[in-house]
């Protein structure tokens, strides 16, 4: 019998990864006198953004990893954005390159994330980095989607054979997602804003990974019993709480294992990609 109702604590989880980073950042200065760097790019004024990025600055910070903020106007011009990160690509204490989206309009986003070298591609957006996922032998894979496998890998949850469903298609959480899960060998389909009968799916699925961003969208009710979920949605109410894409406590009551917002997806995000650069950095050591 499966036991229900059980709750995987992403801060946890997510606290124990950057304890251990701190001791590899560490073991790295002592041993080859490299600080891994991470520069984060901030166009505009966007306070999610923002507040996105000051925490990223403050994790660096507590892991020991050298983190370099470069907040440029909203009018800025693509060509100044495009020559900043060729100076990153180039600087030898930069080893991971994040710029923060959504980017102003005037701005092609797809033009400046191919811009970043893809050995400093830390957000795992590049063509390269996503083709190289795709084929089965990844180097940086996208930051979210990484934390929701090591969720599932820290709670003991065999994927092989399982039937996934993933809401949502987009670059950043479900296509990257759905590739994860399929090297893991689980059964996967891509669920969408133009899907049908979306009820039926989730409740034939295994593990159901919600990335909408609407608010509990996916119904107590729509869940299998002793099924897997996995919230990646961050909403906030009229009433301003902040809720996932999933109905939590009717949800709770019948999927096996099922992650919180806050406190579920969220933490992981950021540990990821202290471990995207720190790997970076690691790399860029063993090339001499
Ligand atoms: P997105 O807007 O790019 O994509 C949303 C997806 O939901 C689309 O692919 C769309 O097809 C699908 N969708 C929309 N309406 C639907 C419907 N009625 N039925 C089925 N599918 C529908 O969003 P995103 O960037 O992938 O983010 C998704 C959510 O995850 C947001 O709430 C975002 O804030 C959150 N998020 C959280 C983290 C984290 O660190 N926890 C990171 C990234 C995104």
């Amino acid at each position: 019998m499966t036991t229900i109702g059980n709750i995987i604590d992403g801060k946890a989880v997510a606290e124990s990864i950057r304890e251990a980073l701190k001791n590899e950042v560490a073991a790295m200065k002592a041993a080859h006198n490299v600080t891994p760097g991470l520069a984060v790019v901030l166009v505009g004024e966007d306070p999610a953004s923002k507040v996105y990025v000051k925490n990223k600055g403050i994790a660096c910070e507590k892991a020991g990893i050298r983190s370099v903020q470069h907040t440029l106007s909203a009018d800025t011009s693509e060509e100044s954005l495009l020559k900043l990160i060729k100076e990153l690509n180039a600087d030898k204490e930069v080893h991971g390159i994040l710029v923060q989206l959504p980017l102003p309009k005037h701005i092609n986003s797809d033009k400046i994330l191919e811009t970043i070298a893809p050995e400093k591609d830390s957000d795992g957006f590049h063509p390269y980095n996503v083709g190289r996922l795709m084929t089965g032998r990844p180097t940086f894979e996208p930051c979210t989607p990484l934390g929701v496998m090591k969720l599932i890998e820290a709670s003991g949850i065999e994927l092989s054979g399982k039937d996934a469903v993933i809401i949502g298609r987009s670059n950043i959480v479900g296509k990257p997602m759905a590739m994860m899960l399929l090297q893991k060998n689980a059964t996967v389909s891509i669920c969408h804003s133009k899907t049908k009968d979306l009820e039926k799916k989730v409740l034939a699925a295994d593990v159901v990974v919600a990335a909408i961003g609407k608010a509990e969208f996916v119904k107590g009710s729509w869940i299998k019993e002793g099924a897997v979920v996995i919230d990646v949605g961050i909403n906030r109410t009229a009433e301003g709480k902040l809720v996932g894409d999933v109905e939590y406590e009717a949800a709770k009551k019948r999927a096996s294992f099922i992650t919180p917002v806050p406190g579920g997806v969220g933490p992981m995000t950021i540990a990821m990609l202290l471990r995207n650069t720190v790997d970076a950095a690691a790399r860029t050591i063993k090339k001499g």
